[in-house]
């Protein structure tokens, strides 16, 4: 399979608990990506597998390089970052402190203060809170500030794991939108694991389902959109 991420017969979970079972599907530059399925499908175990975090088996290509099985510091220096659930920034320091780190595990560490300031412009919130701890922003913030962590990597692949958890609509509305923008605007290459199924099909160009860790149905999103079981189960129209 050709593609700027090429996943093969990916396989991969914790110790005996087997999650995922073979996946395959590629990703081209600069497209965004969307992850669908039920609770418990392996969504998470995804993307902690594509960013180095659990072992797997098959093949992992990025950009024509095969970097099955390297570390999380080797995929985040290769421009893979990944937003975790539940956001992960670091509660007593500063947001600003939190976008540095972000900058910390790049091999270029020129331009940090360009990166600053881009990832201000996009989350002007951000900059008005610079100087106040992460751990006082409200959840809608610190998810932007997880993102904006995130982007002073200059990733290549952006890696979001349900980035509308626990935020209002209106947050949430906001938040994919600076994605889409950054996704446009810089090319990064993006794959979002989504409850949110309306949202994330309208970022994305391409969509697959997951569930009990196979790929069940792949197509364009608008073909996931008008898929009647898609519809049933992750749209909410009955
Ligand atoms: P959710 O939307 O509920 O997070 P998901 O599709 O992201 O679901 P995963 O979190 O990848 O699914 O979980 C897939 C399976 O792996 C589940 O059965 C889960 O219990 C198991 N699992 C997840 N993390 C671990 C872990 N650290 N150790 C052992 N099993 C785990």
């Amino acid at each position: 399979m050709n593609g700027f991420l090429t996943i093969t017969d990916l396989h991969a979970g914790y110790g005996a608990a087997k999650v995922l079972h073979g996946v395959s599907f590629s990703v081209e530059q600069g497209a965004v990506c969307a992850i669908l399925g039920p609770n418990g499908a392996g969504k998470t175990t995804l993307l902690r597998a594509l960013c180095g975090m659990v072992k797997v088996r098959g093949t992992l290509r990025l950009a024509g390089t095969e970097v099955t099985g390297r570390a999380p510091e080797t995929m985040a220096r290769l421009g893979v970052a990944h937003v975790p659930e539940g956001r992960g920034t670091f509660a007593p320091l500063t947001v600003e402190e939190n976008l540095r780190l972000g900058a910390s595990s790049r091999r270029d560490r020129t331009g940090t203060e360009t990166d600053l300031r881009r990832v201000y412009d996009y989350f002007p919130i951000l900059r008005e809170k610079r100087r106040e701890a992460a751990g006082g922003l409200s959840g809608g913030q610190q998810q932007m500030l997880a993102v904006g962590r995130a982007l002073m990597l200059r990733p290549r692949v952006l890696l979001l794991d349900e980035p509308s958890l626990g935020l209002s609509p209106l947050v949430t509305q906001e938040l994919f939108g600076i994605v889409h923008t950054i996704n446009q605007e810089e090319r990064t290459t993006v794959i979002v694991v989504e409850q949110n199924a309306h949202l994330a099909l309208g970022i994305a160009q391409q969509a697959h389902v997951l569930e009990s860790g196979r790929i069940v149905l792949s197509g364009t999103a608008d073909q996931i959109k008008a898929d009647e079981q898609v519809t049933r189960s992750y749209l909410g129209i009955r």
